[in-house]
């Protein structure tokens, strides 16, 4: 794990009162996404393919705070679009910073060189880089050339300049264990404090979705990896449990309210990777309104595929405060990488059709699967 202490003692607090106060839906991660407009156009990105007069349009600083405000999460995570664009971003994060919230910026760090010196190293303010891969597969990845070498300079400056500096790395189609064990040897090597990975959501507005992983070969390439990473010291910003659960050793339903939007449309539903589900006008309108239960990888074709931390490392939080020593034990043995996976539930949806009497020109008939 590679979060401070300090960070993981004023979440875990925070965690702690929620229990105690008997709060059954509650934030851990704010995902804030005052804009869509970016500077990359990556083959997995499904944020900015909106008309020009959205990709225009910004959260206020005011706006921003209001739903920092309002939802309460000990951490907020501002992705994009490219946040750096944003000319308010300096304000709002330290906005967010006078309240006390530990920041995640995500910044394909194109613009990190000429914009650092709007910000001041603290212990709430981390650089989240992009980075998914070594230079071939992060060119390849955001379809620029050139990128990983500004990007790795850029890291190199937060570090010098004392930042809080991670890279968060999403996995695609043809990747190895081999090749993403280099490239976290790499990551650390930079001085980074840790390291998020995870497999790249299947959008359905993504420009290109021949690339995505899904289901059985993302869980082993997952067991591959960490296969190789019993012998390194890597720092992964995750739980154990939401590792394992990566690995096919644990069986979950996602916990979206774990990490709420606020974008320039409001509220979204139920996630940040579902764009056409709706918005609520507060937080307490979409913690209200949403209807929960139609989502998660069992419930919903569209989440079939998801095994995104926005979902699940919420899942594997709540299972940790009532499994500790099943989290413990699985941090230090780390994720089980042999043996058999844990059973897949049937899809909701596959349940309803085998229980929907088929019919021909209106007359029921049997159908043998
Ligand atoms: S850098 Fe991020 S927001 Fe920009 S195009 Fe790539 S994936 Fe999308
Ligand atoms: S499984 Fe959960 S986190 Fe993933 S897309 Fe569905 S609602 Fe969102």
């Amino acid at each position: 794990m590679g979060v401070p202490l300090r960070q993981q003692i004023a979440v875990g607090t925070y965690l702690l009162k929620q229990k105690l106060g008997g709060v059954k839906k509650y934030p851990m991660v704010l995902m804030l996404e005052p804009l869509f407009r970016c500077n990359l156009a990556c083959a997995g990105c499904g944020k900015i393919d909106y008309p020009d007069h959205i990709l225009d349009k910004r959260m206020s600083y005011e706006e921003c705070m209001q739903a920092v405000d309002e939802c309460g999460a000990p951490m907020v995570s501002i992705p994009g679009g490219e946040p750096l664009i944003h000319k308010e971003m300096p304000e709002i994060v330290r906005g967010i910073i006078a309240r006390r919230k530990y920041v995640y910026l995500c910044t394909n760090a194109l613009l990190l060189k000429k914009k650092i010196d709007d910000y001041t190293p603290s212990p709430y303010l981390t650089f989240s880089i992009h980075l998914d891969g070594l230079k071939e597969r992060h060119d390849a990845s955001v379809c620029q050339d050139g990128v990983f070498d500004r990007a790795v300079e850029a890291i190199k400056l937060a570090v010098a300049k004392g930042f809080r500096v991670t890279v968060n790395c999403t996995l695609f189609q043809g990747e190895t264990p081999e090749d993403v064990a280099e490239f976290l040897d790499y990551a650390m090597e930079l001085g980074v404090e840790g390291a998020t990975i995870a497999p790249g959501f299947s959008y359905e507005r993504a420009p290109r979705q021949d690339i995505f992983i899904k289901g059985k070969d993302t869980k082993n390439l997952f067991r591959g990896i960490f296969k190789i990473g019993k012998t390194r010291k890597w720092k992964l910003n995750h739980s154990s449990l939401y590792l394992d659960f990566l690995a096919g050793n644990q069986n979950y339903q996602c916990t979206p309210w774990g990490n709420p939007t606020r974008n320039i449309f409001g509220w979204q539903k139920p996630c940040y990777l579902l764009p056409d589900e709706g918005y609520a006008s507060s937080f307490q309108e979409l913690l209200d309104d949403t209807p929960w239960d139609k989502y998660g990888n069992s419930s919903n074709p569209k989440c079939a595929q998801c095994m995104a931390h926005c979902g699940y490392e919420a899942t594997a939080v709540e299972d940790m405060l009532q499994h500790p020593l099943k989290a413990l034990l699985t941090s230090i043995r780390g994720p089980k990488t042999t043996g058999p996976m844990v059973a897949e539930p049937t899809p909701k949806w596959a349940r309803e059709e085998l229980q929907t009497p088929a019919t021909l020109a209106g007359i029921p008939v049997k159908v043998e699967r």
